[in-house]
This record gives structure tokens, sequence and C-alpha cells, in this order.
């Protein structure tokens, strides 16, 4: 089961197309500010930080992965 955080959603719409059982619909919450104006810098800072480690983490997979990958050339030698 996914749950979108309300709080943290920035509304990029990155999980509808992602989502193989078309659960997700997004809802105008914000009034007639949109984009960075609707964020405070703090939040904007936030989801910075969410984004930066989001990505460390995909390249820590990634080096892993190359790791397993190695391993197995290396055994099948
Ligand atoms: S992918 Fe984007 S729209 Fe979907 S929940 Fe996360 S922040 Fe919100």
């Amino acid at each position: 089961m996914h749950t979108v955080i309300d709080a943290l959603c920035t509304g990029c719409e990155r999980c509808i197309p992602a989502c193989p059982v078309d659960c997700i619909s997004l809802h105008p919450v914000s009034t007639d500010v949109t984009g960075w104006q609707a964020w405070s810098a703090r939040q904007a800072d936030e989801a910075a930080a969410r984004y930066a480690w989001h990505r460390e983490r995909g390249a820590r997979e990634e080096r892993e992965r190359m790791l397993r990958l190695a391993r197995l050339s290396t055994m099948q030698e």
C-alpha cells in the first residue's frame, strides 16, 4: 500500500504515471498561490534536502548493483 504524505507533496505528478493501479489523483489545495510562491523558504529547503538524499540513495543503490554484478562476473570466470 502506498501513501501520499499530504504535507510533503509538491504536486509534481510523478506518482501518477508510475502508479500501477491508477489510484492517485491530485486536487488543488492552495488558493491563488502556485509554484514556488506556495512554499515558504523553509519548506523549499527541506524539500531540497530530501531530494539530495533521494539522489544519494539512488547513486548508492547503483554502486551496490554494480558491485553485485562485478561479483557475479568474477564467480562465472
Ligand atoms: S510524486 Fe509528486 S505529486 Fe506524487 S505524492 Fe510525491 S510529491 Fe506529490
